[in-house]
């Protein structure tokens, strides 16, 4: 969609609500082609036309993409009366757009968290029939052996009943508190912590690390995020 009002691409990108544009372009501080817009539902290419505000160069990009590694304590919303979400987290120019997040982790669990206001993106990735791996960091109260790396392998009946895909279990530390990795190619609602309880086990710290070929930027300490970079999302498409 590269054609849209220039009004409706001003208060997307942050510049300020409908009204607050329509106010500016009155103003004469917005200029299409060097030309000073007169009208506010001016339709605008925004791939092809050259676009100014007060003077600097406005780049607009129909989508966002981010990566975030989500914080224990905000859950993984658009939005909640009560709770903070991982949307309150983005400045509101990014809030601007509508971003959700693609997949959710739970409200204790940290680590990447895809956001974005790219639909078709989001299905793809979250699709079931992609079989996209998220790869998490887990640790466990007891200690995880062989047979549960067989139990996952083979998939495991949680408690309603439902057999989870064959899922793999790598154990970096057998301890009275273990160490793994843990592999899934599903989402179901708390399904490492269900599939640990049905061995018996049970989960104290939960991270995700990947989606498919999207990794989790170590650099980003828990809260913050950013942009991915060009080779992220060409991976990822
Ligand atoms: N499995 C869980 O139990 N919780 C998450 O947040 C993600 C996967």
């Amino acid at each position: 969609m590269a054609k849209m009002r220039i009004d409706k691409l001003l208060s997307n990108i942050g510049i300020g609500t409908r009204k607050e544009v329509k106010k500016f372009i009155k103003e004469g501080l917005v200029l299409v082609n060097g030309n000073t817009v007169k009208d506010a539902g001016l339709i605008v290419d925004t791939e092809f036309d050259e676009i100014l505000f007060d003077g600097e160069k406005i780049n607009y990009k129909e989508f966002i993409y981010i990566m975030m590694n989500k914080p224990k304590g905000v859950i993984s919303a658009t939005y909640d009366p009560i709770e903070k979400t991982v949307i309150d987290l983005l400045p509101q120019e990014l809030k601007a757009r509508n971003p959700f997040p693609a997949g959710r982790l739970d409200k204790d669990t940290e680590g990447l968290l895809f956001i974005t206001n790219d639909g078709n993106l989001a299905h793809k990735l979250l699709s079931p029939k992609k079989n996209v791996i998220k790869k998490y960091y887990a640790e466990i109260l007891g200690f995880v052996n062989e047979r549960d790396i067989k139990a996952f392998k083979e998939g495991i009946v949680l408690e309603d009943g439902y057999k989870t895909l064959p899922a793999d279990l790598e154990i970096l530390l057998s301890s009275e508190v273990s160490k793994v990795y843990v592999y899934i190619r599903e989402g179901k609602y708390h399904q490492i912590k269900r599939m640990f309880e049905s061995v018996g086990k049970k989960v104290v710290y939960l991270k995700r690390l990947a989606m498919g070929s999207l990794t989790l930027d170590e650099n980003l300490k828990p809260g913050q995020w950013r942009e991915l970079s060009e080779e992220e999302l060409s991976l990822l498409k």
